[in-house]
């Protein structure tokens, strides 16, 4: 077993880095505080080839690994946190889950501007009486002449304030096997945008209302029994998800060990007491394990989908220790790091946000626990 990045790998990530440097760092402290989607970021990103990284090259991507995408979120977020959600979109969320079930007509028709940075694709499985227990979800698909109508409601749905493209699930029939998706334009007839909201994060999300809006049957992306499919897809997003809570944390720990080199209190830098050097040991070992069960999930992905237990797994772990690590990287610089001079709090914030998103902790831990005495624990 070789715990190294391969030669092309390391030479990847390291031209990430000079261009995250380069073109991101720069204004990354109000990019982090400003509303509405980083367009400049996204088309910067696309020229660079950061969009699409694993998707094929015959869809207009890169084709490279999982793990490729895991290092770019890392590069990125060590220059501008904020940026690294646009790789997220570009790479591990509803994007991935297009591609991979996608039929060519619907891959030709949305892929290209995705992947140009023009345009970002939403997920809307959350629902105001279904949410970690998502297979309650409402929101119906009934057959028409043509296609389907969709009536409902979604919630918390992150680029819901701008994306053009849903990848909604919807239900087709009774119980988890009348569950599958449909491809939404958001300009459709009697789709309603709701009540703006934010999260603590300071991200926009929209509630969503859809009343006989009509979805014509060359939009289905997975019908009925599409279920498993769809979570399966859904575990790219996961591995994003705990890539970002590593990613941010990590930031945090690198201002924070700067701050403790410099800062002088008692007449002696902060990185002299033993009380901090302690914490710093922590937080190291928490982002080295968090990156180990990263990496493992990634790489046994390759170009693949990960596994639902390797993910769960990874993803617990790293939004713990992310939002553990930022927490005591705000703690070491103290005032500092809990104002907005620099973007330790932002990081605290956002990689709060994880531990509940894309399943939070403790459904992943019923997850495990599945995994661990094999057997399912239906919560109902
Ligand atoms: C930053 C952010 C971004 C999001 N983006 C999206 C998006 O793009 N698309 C989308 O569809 N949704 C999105 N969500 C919604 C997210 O998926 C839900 O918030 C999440 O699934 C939890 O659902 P809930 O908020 O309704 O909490 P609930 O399901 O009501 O749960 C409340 C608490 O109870 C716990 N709990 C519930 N059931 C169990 C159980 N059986 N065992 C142990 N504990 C349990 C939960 O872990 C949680 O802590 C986002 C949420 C956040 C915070």
């Amino acid at each position: 077993m070789d715990f190294r990045l391969t030669e092309e790998q390391a030479r990847f990530r390291d031209s990430v880095l000079r261009f995250a440097q380069k073109e991101l760092a720069p204004g990354a402290l109000e990019r982090a505080h400003a509303s509405g989607y980083p367009w400049d970021v996204a088309k910067r990103m696309a020229a660079q080839g950061l969009l699409g990284i694993t998707i094929a090259e015959a869809d207009g991507g890169q084709g490279g690994t999982l793990l490729d995408a895991v290092l770019a979120i890392e590069a990125v977020a060590s220059a501008c946190p904020r940026s690294a959600d646009v790789v997220q979109a570009g790479n591990f969320g509803p994007i991935r889950v297009l591609a991979q079930y996608g039929s060519a007509a619907q891959k030709s028709k949305y892929l290209s501007r995705l992947l140009t940075g023009e345009s970002v694709i939403a997920v809307g499985m959350t629902e105001p009486d279904a949410g970690s227990a998502v297979t309650d979800l409402k929101t119906t698909a009934a057959p028409v002449d043509g296609g389907w109508r969709i009536d409902g409601s979604k919630v918390f749905t992150t680029h819901s304030a701008y994306a053009e493209l849903l990848l909604l699930y919807v239900r087709f029939g009774p119980g988890v096997g009348g569950i599958g998706s449909v491809l939404l334009e958001r300009s459709s007839h009697g789709v309603q945008v709701g009540r703006k909201s934010h999260f603590m994060s300071g991200e926009e999300w929209t509630q969503l209302h859809f009343e006989n809006v009509f979805v014509p049957q060359e939009r289905l992306l997975l019908g009925e029994g599409g279920f498993k499919k769809q979570i399966a897809g859904f575990n790219v997003e996961r591995i994003g998800n705990a890539a970002r809570s590593l990613a941010l944390g990590r930031y945090a720990y690198e201002a924070a060990r700067a701050w403790a080199m410099q800062r002088r209190q008692f007449g002696r830098l902060l990185c002299e007491f033993q009380g901090l050097q302690w914490k710093f040991a922590d937080m190291k070992i928490k982002l080295d394990a968090a990156q180990l069960l990263l990496y493992r999930a990634a790489a046994n992905a390759d170009h693949g989908l990960p596994s639902a237990e390797e993910t769960a797994i990874a993803k617990a772990y790293c939004n713990q220790a992310g939002f553990d690590v930022a927490n005591d990287a705000l703690q070491v610089m103290g005032g500092t790091g809990y104002s907005q001079e620099t973007l330790v709090e932002y990081c605290l914030r956002r990689c709060r946000g994880w531990m509940i998103a894309g399943g939070s902790i403790e459904i992943l831990k019923n997850r495990i626990a599945e995994a661990i005495f094999e057997r399912s624990f239906p919560q109902r």
